[in-house]
């Protein structure tokens, strides 16, 4: 095909993930990225179903592109991702000027897809099953120095507010030589920093194991793997369960330098009795065990997490309890979530659901908290010496964003080329990100 293409990305890394892959294969069939809709042959919106107002911006974007459909026929509008699979038939009933629907596990079928809407008019592959790892697929990348890698897709937990394994099926981790190879090969062309992905990438490879064994986890060995891949420096994961951090994976950590300090230990409630309904295996005191046993292992361990204000049923002494382990947790950073009942979920049937007034007005006081340890943690960094990776250029005046091992974002006043390491003293701190200054390198005599 020629032409130009945009993707509008929506939700997590994982379709961030995808949507390179998605450009990338456009790509190789000869388009070229455009600067904006109204350049473009071909427009993708890659989607996500995990709360309410993901589908409401899908129907939003697609009533906008209704009019330039009906100027120009030529125009092929692509659905993928989360929302294809979970709304299947009704995105074309709703949006009869969409092209293609594809789901979650049929995107190496696309170019494919857009060959047939070309022949026979509107098309759909919603398939229950990945064939081909997105990983697999060729990738077009923004950044020349970082990548995602994917090592499984799907999740076998069940949390009940949770539609992901509705969309995205039952976990399928990939062969830990095909994770090695792309790696191996990333780093060859310049790639330092890796981002391992999976919804629950620390039971990797449960599944590869031989049925009826012990159905191990695979991780902590691949994480030891990826370590030895030269020429890379900096290992990254997500999503871990925080059930799943199991002795053998923080001591994999601790031991793999290249393994950046920083974990994402999603908590969604610290109330044991919200914690049993959502079906989260933990408990708030074993939840803060498990965090105190990582800060000892990995000294300097930066944490984020997740947390849902408002799940059906949660009292305010519930979630007085969330505020209490946030506080007692210390989180880095989080990202806080109001609970969007998901249709198909079990959560979404339960009996009280709460007021929308009484959701935002406990989620306004846990990000009033959570500001303020975030401020906290980020001033403990003043002073420091860290060695960030530049990403590219800063806001607001500020030269070079660059990021620390941690995750911190830190603004340098010094411009810098994306991908380079530079050592910088931090400066100031905000909630969100610091400021520093590069420290010269000392001159060799
Ligand atoms: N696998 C990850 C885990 O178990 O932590 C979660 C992946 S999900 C894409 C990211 C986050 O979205 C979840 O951790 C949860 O906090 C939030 N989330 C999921 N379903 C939600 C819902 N129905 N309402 C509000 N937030 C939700
Ligand atoms: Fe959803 Fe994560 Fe729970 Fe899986 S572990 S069901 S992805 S919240």
């Amino acid at each position: 095909m020629d032409g130009r293409y945009l993707i509008r990305t929506f939700g997590c890394q994982m379709n961030e993930h995808d949507s390179e892959r998605i450009g990338g294969m456009l790509r190789a069939d000869g388009m070229r990225p455009a600067r904006d809709v109204a350049d473009a042959r071909v427009v993708v919106l890659n989607t996500c179903a995990i709360r309410e107002n993901a589908d409401n911006r899908l129907y939003g974007n697609l009533g906008h592109l209704k009019p330039l459909k009906a100027k120009d026929p030529d125009l092929r509008i692509v659905v993928a991702g989360c929302l294809a699979q979970k709304d299947q038939g009704t995105i074309q009933e709703r949006a009869p000027w969409v092209d293609v629907v594809v789901g979650t596990h049929a995107l190496p079928h696309l170019l494919d897809l857009l060959r047939r809407a070309e022949r026979e008019g509107p098309q759909m592959d919603v398939r229950e099953y990945t064939e081909l790892f997105p990983s697999a697929l060729p990738a077009a990348r923004d950044d020349a120095f970082r990548a995602w890698v994917s090592i499984a897709v799907g999740c076998d937990n069940a949390c009940t507010f949770c539609i992901v394994p509705f969309v995205r099926g039952a976990q399928r981790s990939r062969a830990i030589g095909d994770v090695l190879a792309e790696v191996q090969g990333l780093a060859r062309n310049g790639v330092v920093e890796v981002t391992l992905l999976g919804q629950n990438v620390n039971t990797y490879g449960r599944d590869l194991s031989v049925p009826g064994s012990s159905r191990r986890s695979l991780f902590a060995e691949l994480l030891r793997r990826v370590n030895e891949v030269d020429g890379l420096r900096r290992i990254r994961f997500t999503s871990p369960h925080p059930h799943d951090f199991t002795p053998d994976v923080v001591e994999a950590m601790a031991e793999s330098e290249k393994v950046c300090e920083h974990i994402h230990f999603p908590l969604q409630s610290g109330s044991d009795a919200v914690l049993r309904a959502m079906q989260r295996s933990y408990r708030r005191e074993r939840y803060l065990g498990w965090l105190e046993r990582i800060r000892e292992a990995i000294p300097g361990i930066a944490v984020s997490t997740d947390i849902i204000v408002g799940f059906p049923g949660e009292t305010e002494r519930d979630f007085e309890d969330t505020l209490d382990v946030v506080e007692r947790a210390g989180f880095d950073s989080a990202y806080t979530f109001q609970y969007s009942p998901r249709p198909g979920t079990r959560a979404a049937t339960m009996p009280d659901q709460l007021p929308k007034e009484v959701v935002q007005e406990r989620f306004d006081r846990l990000v009033t908290l959570q500001e303020r340890i975030s401020l906290e943690r980020a001033r403990g960094q003043v002073g420091s010496e860290v060695e960030v990776l530049v990403e590219g250029e800063g806001r607001r005046g500020l030269s070079t964003q660059s990021r620390t091992r941690t995750n911190r974002i830190v603004h340098l006043a010094e411009p810098f080329d994306p991908g380079t390491f530079v050592t910088a003293r931090v400066t100031g701190a905000a909630a969100h990100h610091l400021t520093g200054e590069a420290v010269p390198t000392p001159v060799l005599a």
